[in-house]
């Protein structure tokens, strides 16, 4: 039984690239049912053979990457080389996390009277929804380290942009894995999303998206006590100091900022700069700026691509009204798709450019006095995912570092995500953490056996 359907647009075009059916209500039930029953067997599948089938899915997305990767530039109008990267990175977590479940260790620990061991139970069903602005990667780091610690998964895409989900779902049964382990559920975030937080049969929800709907979900998951890990938005600073390298800095600040378009949670959407150097900042960012080349993402020479929908150009168009403090602006194509400009601002404190997540290509630039200044504007936000420190001092780098409430901060460089490392926000940027070695205790219950060996 199907709903309806959504007409899925390429965004440099507005061209419908193809419809699919959305589930309802009855189908995202059977879907649920269907992963309780795998997950009894997949439980059950020896360690090595649950690695094997990893291996083999990381493989046959190594095989599909190209494919992946243009299906991508299509839905989500993602430059072709980042597209690339995030199909190989869904490749690169299913191999990391492949090794898990031969090592997903427990522990014995000394008790009088017995032995004491520990085991890492999977939980059951995990429900990951997936926003728009990554539907691959974000998707990978959900399902990878949940089906490696013997969960089953049904997952569902952001509705605009369901496509490359769909062909690994696909992925997934060519490679071996049973059915129902690992479902795919295009649908609205109203039904088959708000389904995961109130089935019982749903044992944890994974959820990146806008921090509103992550708060709903968080409450809808505290009725059953469900589990619960969510990656939400951001406003993260790029912190630059009168003593950095600023000509490396001004020319990494626009990649940092505008990189898919701007619609990425890390994105260093405030740039604070030593008021001593703000001016030659300026100098040096504009060129870096006017530089990128905006256009058909299809095209390996274009360095941004366009905003995912006309509704999402209008909320980015708004944080730059008439009169609003442009420093400079750089070109977008005229005619259809949805382009908004490479654009700097240099607004007060307190304007929503500087104080919201905007989600798009507009990063704002404000002058600070000195370290104390610079921590101060970094943390007055709800937000804490990631942030960049530009300092030639190794102990200013450390403390900066250490006092920024965010989650991910790299020094004298923008990397924040390594699926080796693990990622998340500080306060209402999120809960838990995602990849490296530790995301496999949330998807794990911990349980504690004693075994006596008292005679009897
Ligand atoms: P969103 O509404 O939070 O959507 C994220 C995902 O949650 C989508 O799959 C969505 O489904 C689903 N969803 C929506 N309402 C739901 C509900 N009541 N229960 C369960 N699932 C639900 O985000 P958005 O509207 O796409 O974007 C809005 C803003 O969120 C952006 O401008 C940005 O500020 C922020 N955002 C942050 C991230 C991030 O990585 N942290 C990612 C995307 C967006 P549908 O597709 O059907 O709506
Ligand atoms: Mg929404």
């Amino acid at each position: 039984m199907t709903a309806n359907t959504f007409d899925v647009l390429n965004p440099a075009t507005e061209e419908v690239i193809q419809t699919v059916p959305l589930a309802g209500l009855a189908d995202v039930d059977a879907a649920i049912t269907k992963a309780a029953a795998a997950y009894q067997k997949w439980r059950e599948v020896a360690p090595a053979d649950r690695s094997l089938l990893l291996r083999r899915f990381a493989t046959a997305v190594d095989r599909d990457l190209e494919n992946l990767a243009q299906l991508e530039v299509r839905n989500a109008g993602h430059t072709i080389g980042n597209a690339r990267w995030e199909a190989g990175n869904v490749r690169d977590v299913l191999n990391y996390y492949s090794a898990a479940p031969e090592r997903h260790f427990g522990k014995q620990i000394p008790v009088a009277g017995g032995v004491n061991v520990t085991f890492h139970e999977p939980l059951g069903v995990v429900g990951v929804i997936v926003p728009w602005n990554f539907p691959m990667p974000i998707a990978g780091w959900g399902f990878a380290p949940a089906l490696a610690a013997g969960n089953t998964v049904v997952l569902k895409p952001a509705e605009v942009t369901p496509l490359t989900a769909m062909r690994l779902g696909e992925l997934a049964l060519e490679a071996g894995l049973p059915e129902g382990v690992f479902q795919v559920i295009p649908g609205k975030g109203s039904i088959v999303g708000q389904r995961f937080v109130t089935h019982p049969a749903v044992r944890k929800v994974v959820f990146t998206g806008s921090t509103g709907v992550g708060k709903q979900i968080m409450a809808g998951c505290a009725n059953q006590v469900k589990r619960v890990t969510l990656e939400l938005g951001g406003k993260s600073a790029n912190i630059i100091f009168e003593d950095a390298d600023l000509e490396l800095a001004a020319a990494s600040a626009p990649a940092s900022a505008f990189d898919n378009a701007g619609q990425d949670c890390c994105s260093r959407s405030r740039i604070l700069v030593q008021r001593s150097v703000y001016d030659r900042f300026l100098e040096l960012l504009e060129p870096a700026v006017l530089g990128i080349t905006v256009g058909d993402p299809a095209d390996a020479a274009t360095t941004m691509g366009p905003l995912i929908s006309a509704q999402q150009r209008s909320t980015v168009a708004s944080f730059v009204p008439d009169g609003a403090p442009v420093a400079f602006q750089g070109k977008a194509p005229e005619g259809p798709g949805f382009w908004f400009p490479p654009t700097v601002l240099t607004p007060n404190l307190n304007a929503p450019s500087f104080t919201d997540e905007i989600f798009g290509p507009v990063v704002a630039v404000v002058p600070f006095d000195d370290e104390a200044g610079a921590i101060r504007i970094a943390n007055n936000t709800e937000y804490g995912l990631s942030g960049s420190i530009w300092t030639s001092t190794v102990d200013r780098a450390l403390r900066v570092a250490r006092a920024v409430e965010s989650g991910n901060l790299s020094v004298n460089s923008h990397s924040s995500v390594r699926y080796s490392t693990p990622f998340g926000g500080f306060k209402q940027s999120g809960l838990g953490r995602e990849l490296g070695p530790d995301a496999l205790d949330s998807f794990t219950e911990t349980k504690n056996v004693f075994i006596s060996t008292a005679p009897n």
